[in-house]
């Protein structure tokens, strides 16, 4: 840029690497644009939380602008990026209909990933997934709805089906899900129906991998699997799901017997794919992607041939590095380091290369039961769930969502209620607006 003209940064996406670039460009002499098609920041390991009625969608979704609020060279679009134009270099975004165009000097792509369905997209109607705020209260709306249809049923092999919960994936997700869904229906739940005992509750865990939690080594997922069965859940590994519609599941077992489990209520927490924004930027600068759409960047985050273009987080592919929390937040942050020290220093070579600090991963089993690989360092038990709650606690965005989720943990966790149940007809309106969508697709 001449003519002291400010230097634009626009960050796409106001996820983990969004966020934590934009704390490092807070203090630099750069104007910066965030766009995101959500108007919040998602603490995205605590959906499963809100899709089981123990925190608030606002605890996890602070607004990006509030977030920002205190960054007055920091300016957010609420709009969906749909195009990126590395020559003219802008960013195209829409807000409705209107497009918008962003032009930059430096662009921070941290645009995330999204559900996978394995090239099954029509599995989303019966199973949705778990990576939005809206997933986790359709899955709400679900959840505490098969109760009720429970309740209703009179019916008792009818009512088992409403009863059943299958859950698709055994990474975190899928073991916090089921985990979760037992402790309702265990606990919360208790004395709240006349028709039924809800702790005749069937919870169903499926994957198609040897082992549950196979990041977490062999003694902490061999652990994580015998406390889950202790709890009641059916855990199913070498296991494919064939198909799933709207009273069950199809399963093929690694023998090749096949069968199917009857479940009104379907979780899929089984994959995910990159953000298309990937596709978009590999084929302007010949970068290569891997199997599901991440960009392999250079040592500095930045795109092959395009030093002013970083792409960070679960978009992008560096020494094997994992999708994970930390992984974006170290990467964002380290982009917009690069950007602030080629404005300091003039010119824009390379940076320095990412030097990650592998801080561990943690997952919760149950209250009072959880699981820490950090480093060599394998915890279980209740010190693994202290260790969960403690740095949960410490990464949620904003010191009034911390304050409101340690209340809501103490109220679910030392007592038994769950104050988030409330079944709204969003989640219903949505359903059928997409079901009434498809029945005309497949009239034309
Ligand atoms: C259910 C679940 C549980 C998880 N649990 C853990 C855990 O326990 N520990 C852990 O370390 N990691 C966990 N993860 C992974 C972690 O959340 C991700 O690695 C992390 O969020 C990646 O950060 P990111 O900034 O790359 O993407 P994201 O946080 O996904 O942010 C991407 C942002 O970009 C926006 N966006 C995307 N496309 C567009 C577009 N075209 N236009 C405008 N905006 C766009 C999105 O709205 C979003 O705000 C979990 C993930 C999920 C889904």
């Amino acid at each position: 840029v001449t003519g002291g003209a400010p230097h634009r940064v626009v960050v796409i996406g106001g996820g983990f690497g969004g966020l934590f670039a934009l704390r490092v460009l807070r203090r630099a002499p750069v104007e910066v644009t965030v766009v995101d098609r959500t108007n919040h920041h998602l603490f995205q390991p605590l959906l499963y939380q809100v899709a089981t009625g123990i925190l608030s969608a606002g605890e996890i979704a602070p607004p990006i602008r509030d977030v920002v609020r205190h960054q007055p060279r920091t300016t957010v679009v609420l709009g969906a990026v749909t195009a990126i134009d590395l020559s003219a270099r802008t960013v195209t975004a829409h807000q409705g209909d209107s497009p918008h165009t962003l032009p930059y000097d430096s662009l921070i792509v941290a645009a995330g990933s999204e559900t996978s369905y394995f090239g099954h997209d029509q599995l989303s109607r019966w199973a949705p997934g778990m990576k939005s705020i809206d997933d986790a209260l359709e899955l709400r709306g679900r959840i505490f709805g098969a109760f009720e249809m429970a309740e209703a049923e009179s019916d008792e092999r009818r009512r088992g089906e409403w009863l059943t919960f299958a859950v698709v994936g055994g990474g975190p997700t899928g073991v916090e899900m089921a985990g979760q869904i037992v402790e309702l229906s265990q606990r919360s739940l208790h004395h709240n129906f006349r028709n039924f005992d809800p702790r005749s509750t069937r919870v169903v865990l499926f994957d198609g991998g040897t082992s549950i939690l196979p990041t977490f080594g062999p003694r902490l997922a061999a652990k994580t699997r015998r406390d889950l069965e202790r709890l009641g859940i059916e855990v199913h590994l070498d296991t494919l799901v064939t198909d799933i519609d709207d009273r069950g599941v199809d399963v093929r077992f690694g023998d090749g017997s096949t069968r199917r489990f009857a479940a009104r209520t379907k979780i899929w927490a089984a994959g995910v794919q990159a953000s298309p924004l990937g596709k978009t930027l590999a084929e302007q600068s010949g970068a290569n992607l891997d199997k599901t759409g991440r960009v392999r960047v250079l040592p500095d985050c930045s795109l092959p041939g395009h030093p002013e273009v970083f792409v960070v987080g679960d978009l992008m592919v560096l020494d094997d590095l994992p999708g994970v929390a930390e992984v974006a937040m170290q990467s964002g942050a380290h982009a917009a380091r690069v950007i602030v020290r080629r404005r300091a220093k003039g010119g824009d070579g390379p940076g320095p290369p990412l030097r990650y600090r592998d801080l561990g991963s943690m997952a919760t089993i149950a209250r009072f039961k959880g699981v820490a690989k950090i480093g060599r360092i394998e915890i279980a038990g209740f010190v693994g769930w202290v260790a969960w709650l403690v740095v949960h606690l410490t990464f949620l965005t904003g010191f009034k969502n911390r304050v409101s989720a340690l209340g809501h943990w103490t109220v679910s966790f030392l007592g038994r209620s769950r104050s988030e149940r409330t079944i709204t007809e969003q989640q219903i309106v949505a359903r059928l607006a997409i079901e009434a969508q498809e029945d005309a697709g497949r009239a034309v």
